[in-house]
């Protein structure tokens, strides 16, 4: 049976790919910092099914600290790795550079160096970002765009990215190393920081009379927004592959906020105007990413994948799973 280590696993993107290994027959191993193991009912909430089945084996480490790392890897041996784990919130990482940087970069650095160590045959997923582009300098961005990062978060995916990159192509390690270029993907497990579960969620609330406003930032930035359940599966086939490569998984369609804001509540047939107001200064980004929207035909090509869920249907899904949330726990 093929061990596949995660982490980040009790993350959106971990639960879906946790879950993706287990239907593949993989024993899912996953890293997890020691606090959230003391406050399981939260911080497992999107693994807590798996956890009662013993379908995952979690292991406490901190991706800041190499011995750690270190013996989770000798004490799994994984055949695969999906490196996941980040501080992934870009906004706390203008606030927060060097924490950003202490998790992602070295963090990233820690895992590919105990993997080179440990199990130099394993291979290695690295998830790096859209926020990569930043400042983009084309559009639609492909693998061939340059990065021009805009936050201390695109900085430690771009370092991540150029860390997978070298440990792929150095003659002395020539690891089966990947990046996705994963644009934003969204899901009703989404972290409620984030724009869109923030919207659904609070929508979801004002609908069922338990919040009277939403205060949003910038209304025009644009995102190219996949559902995460879909873009899971791009990271299982690159891994998959006879050689190692980096890949953009992207929906190719981009919206802005006030779209996915406009759409939200006609789906809950609320007028915005009476709810909603933007350029909430505490919401906007001392340095925005304006635009973004991928061109994923090499993965098309070469995986074989396509995103299944679009705009639409991905809004209408994350508002019905609110509506269903919000009312079961009046408010939580
Ligand atoms: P990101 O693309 O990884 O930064 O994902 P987010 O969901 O955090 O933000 C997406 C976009 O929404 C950014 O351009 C933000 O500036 C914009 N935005 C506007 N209002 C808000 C808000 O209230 N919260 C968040 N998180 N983003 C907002």
């Amino acid at each position: 049976m093929k061990k596949a280590l995660i982490t980040g696993i009790t993350g959106q993107d971990g639960s879906y790919l946790a879950e993706l290994l287990i239907n593949r027959g993989y024993r899912v191993h996953g890293l997890v910092r020691r606090v959230a193991t003391e406050n399981q009912d939260h911080r497992l909430s999107r693994i807590k099914g798996l956890l009662k089945e013993d379908l995952i084996t979690l292991h406490p480490g901190t991706l800041e600290n190499y011995a750690s790392i270190y013996e989770v890897v000798k004490n799994v041996e994984p055949d695969e790795v999906y490196h996941l784990g980040a501080q992934s919130f870009v906004a706390v990482s203008f606030d927060d550079e060097f924490s950003t940087f202490n998790t992602n970069i070295n963090g990233t650095h820690h895992l590919l160096s105990a993997c080179r160590t440990i199990v130099p045959h394993a291979r290695f997923y690295f998830a790096g970002s859209s926020e990569m582009f930043g400042k983009v300098h084309e559009s639609p961005q492909n693998e061939n765009t340059p990065f021009h990062p805009r936050s201390a978060y695109g900085i430690s995916k771009v370092a991540g990215f150029d860390l997978t990159r070298h440990y792929r192509e150095r003659e002395d390690i020539k690891m089966f190393s990947c990046s996705g270029i994963l644009f934003n993907h969204e899901s009703p497990r989404r972290g409620m920081e984030f724009v869109t579960r923030k919207i659904t969620y609070t929508a979801a609330k004002i609908k069922l009379g338990l919040a009277k406003e939403l205060k949003l930032g910038n209304p025009e930035a644009k995102r190219d927004w996949g559902f995460a359940g879909d873009y899971v599966e791009a990271m299982w086939l690159m891994l998959q592959q006879s050689q190692p490569d980096d890949y953009v998984i992207a929906t190719g369609e981009t919206h802005s906020i006030k779209e996915f804001v406009e759409k939200t509540f006609a789906i809950l047939k609320l007028n915005p105007a009476d709810y909603v107001t933007y350029a909430n200064s505490a919401h906007m980004r001392p340095a925005e990413v304006d635009l973004l929207v991928g061109d994923a035909s090499k993965a098309k090509t070469v995986l074989g994948w396509e995103p299944k869920v679009k705009f639409e249907q991905l809004v209408q899904n994350m508002v019905e799973a609110d509506m269903k949330f919000v009312g079961k726990n009046r408010g939580w």
